[in-house]
């Protein structure tokens, strides 16, 4: 096998990202080199690029992608040259304490928090004008091939339409799973989303498809509410126009406070506002976004003892490498819609447009 020299998106500093021309190293043991054929932008690429979430610079960015094996090194069993996968930003080992729980998914594996930029072995596969390159969450999907630890990898359904279904690997999960998976919305039960983007949205849909039978949407960004309408949210709320916090809001429109409450921005104040928009009781609180390592924030005690739930979840809280094909067989048997959740589709060299139009909020 032979390195690859292709186009590359790379993140020199904060808030540079560039088309390079980039040479991509052979897949060592326990490594596959993937053709990427599609990527989606997710705010967390968007928060690497930033700085808010730290990686090594510099760094290629992306991880929700849907690619075809070029060629894998030794030891490679569960997938072949030809097969279509999705990258995974959070591995499964298989091995680990978090894989081993029947409720664990956050794989000990992971290169997510703290980021090394490095593959299992301590090196990288990529390199510019002589220069090292570190991967972003063992996936680095903005470039044209990519080279990921075969844990990171999911074999799928090789009818899948891959434009479509790249998504799967991060905002349907996490959105979709944190909504039908991680919390299990209730038929009839009453939720708010904090944030309308991709996993706000996604979560939407999940909390529709379980029959939820009021979906309070909440954004600053009101050119969103339409889709999110169209999507399933019953109510908008941008809480910019509002004369009261907005969880007091949420708390008269629902007479006790909503069932399940998800936060899909990765903002302290909306974290906090979330967990005090549910029922005291019964309430749950899901945290699905990403913040800034040194950010705290807090909750008065007397809320806490009633009953409510607090909950993290990362991608749906799905096993990867397990559910991730199941998804993809759903979508492909009509079991789940994640067409209206694609609002943009650009080749790979227009990369900057496409965050010009996601910065611009329209996707
Ligand atoms: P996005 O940029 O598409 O959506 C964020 C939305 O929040 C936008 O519509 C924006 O207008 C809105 N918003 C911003 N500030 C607000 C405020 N103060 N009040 C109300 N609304 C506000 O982002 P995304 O891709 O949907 O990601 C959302 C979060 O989820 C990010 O923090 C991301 O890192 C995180 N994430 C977590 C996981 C996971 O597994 N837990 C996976 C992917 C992404
Ligand atoms: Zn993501």
């Amino acid at each position: 096998q032979d390195t690859i020299t292709c186009l590359a998106a790379i993140a020199w500093k904060k808030n540079s990202l560039s088309l390079e021309k980039v040479q991509v190293e052979p897949p060592k043991a326990g490594e596959v080199r993937i053709k990427m054929t599609s990527t989606g932008i997710c705010a967390s690429d968007d928060h690497a690029i930033k700085g808010i979430i730290s990686l090594k610079y510099p760094f290629i960015p992306g991880h929700e992608g849907a690619g075809i094996v070029e060629s894998i090194g030794e030891g490679v069993s569960s997938v072949k040259p030809g097969d279509k996968v999705l990258t995974l930003a959070v591995p499964q080992c298989r091995e680990c304490s978090a894989c081993l729980h029947p409720k664990g998914n956050f794989c000990e594996k992971q290169d997510v928090i703290p980021s090394s930029g490095l593959m299992l072995d301590g090196t990288s596969r990529f390199t510019c004008k002589g220069e090292k390159i570190y991967h972003s969450f063992r996936t680095s999907t903005f470039t044209e091939y990519t080279v990921v630890p075969e844990i990171s990898v999911a074999k799928i359904d090789a009818a899948a339409p891959m434009d479509k279904i790249c998504i799967i690997s991060c905002e349907v999960a996490t959105g979709y799973g944190a909504a039908v998976h991680s919390t299990k919305v209730t038929p009839g039960s009453t939720c708010v989303v904090f944030g309308l983007g991709g996993i706000g949205s996604a979560i939407v849909m999940g909390c529709k498809d379980s029959g939820a039978s009021r979906i309070i949407g909440v954004d600053i960004n009101e050119e969103k509410f339409p889709r999110a309408r169209a999507l399933g949210v019953t109510d908008c709320l941008n809480p910019s126009n509002l004369k009261k916090p907005v969880q007091e809001v949420v708390k008269e429109m629902t007479g006790t406070g909503v069932d399940f409450a998800f936060e899909a921005i990765g903002l302290t104040e909306t974290m906090v506002a979330a967990w005090e928009s549910c029922n005291l009781s019964h309430g749950i609180c899901i945290i699905t976004g990403v913040s800034s390592p040194n950010l705290k924030f807090s909750l008065s005690a007397q809320t806490v003892f009633t009953g409510r739930t607090l909950k993290g979840a990362c991608l749906g809280d799905y096993k990867t490498r397990d559910c991730f094909p199941q998804l993809v067989t759903a979508y492909l048997q009509n079991k789940i819609n994640i067409d209206p959740l694609i609002t943009h589709q650009l080749p790979f060299d227009q990369l900057h447009k496409a965050f010009k139009v996601y910065h611009a909020g329209k996707a």
